[in-house]
């Protein structure tokens, strides 16, 4: 282990590491980061080295192992030795998209997941979907899945705009 003296207490260290890993952006949804998303959880400095929580969004969502090779390599970059820990329990829910994060996904032509509270539902139940554009809940599903796994298109159907959503989870 090396005994280089640190330069900053630990807790600006810790602060520095999580804000180098909570800029990372989401790689489907470059407009969100990893933080807006929840799918950082916790950054932690453990014997001089950066442990950065990832918990995976959808299973099998292929963008999970860019997502944690991206947040090592920001903590890399920052002068951090990183690790990554996947944290599966709890599971990510889209409940923890920040309201931020909601706000930025709907800018840019996403439906945010509407938040979900008790009760879960399932991956396919049909809800209504507010059109990003026109915030109209007349909204068509048209397929299951849209540009990736973890999105699913709809039309409005009154400004007739195709849209993404984010599925609930
Ligand atoms: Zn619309």
């Amino acid at each position: 282990m090396s005994q280089t003296s640190t330069r900053q207490s630990p807790d600006l260290e810790q602060a520095r590491a999580w804000a180098a890993a909570a800029a990372v952006p989401d790689p489907e949804i470059p407009v969100v980061t990893v933080a807006d998303l929840g799918i950082l959880r916790a950054v932690e400095l453990v014997d001089g080295v950066a442990v950065a929580k990832v918990s995976p969004t959808y299973t099998g969502c292929p963008a999970v192992l860019a997502i944690e090779m991206a947040v090592e390599a920001a903590l890399r970059d920052a002068g951090f030795e990183a690790r990554i820990e996947r944290v599966i329990a709890p599971a990510w829910s889209t409940d923890w998209i920040s309201e931020e994060g909601r706000e930025k996904l709907r800018a840019y032509g996403i439906a945010p997941p509407e938040k979900t509270s008790h009760s879960k539902r399932g991956l396919f139940d049909v809800q209504p979907v507010a059109c990003p554009r026109c915030n109209s809940q007349n909204s068509e599903r048209l397929s299951e899945f849209g540009a990736t796994p973890c999105k699913a298109m709809y039309r409005c159907l009154d400004c007739r705009e195709p849209f993404e959503a984010f599925k609930c989870l």
